[in-house]
């Protein structure tokens, strides 16, 4: 096992990975900006290291910073989190190349799956039912249109390389392809560095399921069901549960050994998510992504496991800790992500916390960096905590997160806390009722103005 790892990442998903290394007995090292000098992953790790300037570019995406910052500290390995470069294959190359180990899968698994074409054509290949639209990327307009015809409006353009709901156009007739073609390129060249497109069918009423799988990277996986995380916002999570409310126990098995049979077959090491839409019925693989989730805590929830500890684990060559007949679920989870934002737009809102309460109690779990008097930098993306209820059931999971967030308080910042207030009042939410579009007509009905 190791004795100490770096981990390349800020706020609450730093926390996380240090809390799992000091239960586990292993030091920790913090790197920072200069931005961050006083935030909680540098105060609670036991070494930090200040590797550059606020922009993220300049410091924890800058590679030879952190590799440096191992060498300094004697860290044998790298958790990158999520985010930043936690899905860079170059980087997971540099790290080995430099005889540190890369907490995480293989740069080569990496690669594949980040790039959109090559990993539904893996997934394909492996048996893993996909949406059907183009063979690959679509060259230009015409053969856009052709794809359009062939499908069946309404279709999605997406860039191979996008992420963060970035480089997604839809066009709902032939008179939109143009549009939606281009609008795509250009989004996934400028974002991305990557020109290429695909097409898909556009579902229009389908929920956002994904598995979790864990591998062991020789040839032994399992999965860890399902979240369904749909209430989306401009096709970002904002709250996610476990199970998922409209999955049945067989399909859960069904669906979950697909996907742990094909991430076995690869040989894929530690924890990634296949992602699907489901309607009517049936999945439809969009993509995997190669590290830990923002809402893996929900898993851990329902399953007792701790998916950091494993990750770490399985990185240092030891056995995985768990066998697929051992995992059960116990209970409901949900999890909502506050961000500091101002409502209706969603504006960023960076600042001074003046007040910070976190709740407690059976069932509550909050992940968060914040604490009184911290100053939230302007240079970095909006979530500042995630709050987690467990309990026996959904509806007993749906009024402790209410609970839960009467108990919370964050001053000095405005959040997205009154939109998850109001959320537990909707029937749907109530029930379980909702798909991937059902926030964005709620949020134009019930925020405008
Ligand atoms: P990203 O990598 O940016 O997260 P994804 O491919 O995972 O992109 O898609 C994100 C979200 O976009 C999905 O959860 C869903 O809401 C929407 N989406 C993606 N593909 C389709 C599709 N074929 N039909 C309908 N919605 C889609």
């Amino acid at each position: 096992m190791f004795d100490k790892i770096l981990i390349a990442n800020r706020g609450e998903i730093a926390l996380r990975v240090i809390r799992a290394a000091r239960e586990m007995g292993i030091h920790s090292v913090a790197v920072h900006s200069t931005a961050d000098t006083d935030a909680m992953h540098v105060r609670m790790a036991d070494e930090s290291v200040c590797i550059g300037p606020p922009p993220g570019i300049d410091s924890y995406l800058s590679i030879p910073a952190i590799i440096a910052a191992c060498e300094v500290t004697g860290a044998q390995a790298i958790h990158p989190g999520y985010g930043f470069l936690s899905e860079n294959a170059a980087f997971v190359q540099i790290v080995e190349d430099h005889g540190l180990t890369f907490i995480g899968p293989t740069a080569e698994h990496i690669r594949v799956m980040g790039d959109k074409i090559t990993a539904k054509e893996t997934m394909r290949l492996l048996g893993v039912p996909c949406v059907p639209g183009s063979e690959g990327g679509v060259p230009n307009l015409a053969e856009a249109k052709r794809i359009g015809e062939e499908v069946g409006y309404p279709v999605i353009v997406k860039a191979t390389s996008g992420g963060g709901g970035k480089g997604m156009k839809v066009a709902q007739n032939a008179g939109e392809m143009e549009r939606a073609f281009q609008t795509a390129r250009a989004e996934g060249k400028s974002n991305f560095g990557n020109d290429e497109v695909y097409i898909e069918k556009y579902l229009t009423t389908p929920r956002h399921i994904e598995i979790q799988v864990f591998g062991d990277g020789k040839g032994r996986a399992v999965h860890l069901g399902e979240r369904d995380c749909s209430l989306q916002r401009r096709h970002q999570k904002v709250f996610e549960e476990a199970p998922g409310p409209s999955i049945t126990e067989a399909e859960r098995a069904r669906i979950g050994a697909v996907c742990a049979d094909a991430v076995a077959r690869i040989n894929y090491t530690g924890a990634g998510t296949v992602e699907f839409l489901y309607e009517n019925g049936e999945f439809y693989f969009i993509e995997m992504n190669t590290r830990l989730q923002v809402e893996h805590p929900i898993t851990e929830a329902i399953y007792g496991v701790d998916l950091v500890r494993e990750q770490i684990r399985v990185a240092a060559g030891l056995e995985m800790d768990f066998q697929q007949d051992e995992l059960k679920i116990n209970g409901h989870s949900i999890e909502v992500r506050i961000n500091a934002e101002k409502l209706p737009e969603f504006a960023p809102r960076p600042g001074k916390i003046t007040q910070f309460h976190a709740p407690g109690g059976l069932g509550v779990r909050m992940d968060s960096a914040l604490y009184d008097g911290y100053t939230i930098p302007q240079y970095y993306d909006s979530l500042i905590g995630k709050l987690i209820v467990h309990a026996p059931d959904r509806p007993a999971a749906l009024a402790r997160l209410k609970r839960a967030l009467g108990e919370l308080i964050i001053d000095g910042v405005e959040t997205t806390v009154p939109l998850f207030h109001a959320l537990l009042q909707e029937e749907d939410i109530v029930t379980g009722e909702y798909n991937i579009h059902w926030l964005e007509h709620w949020l134009e009905t019930n925020l405008r103005g």
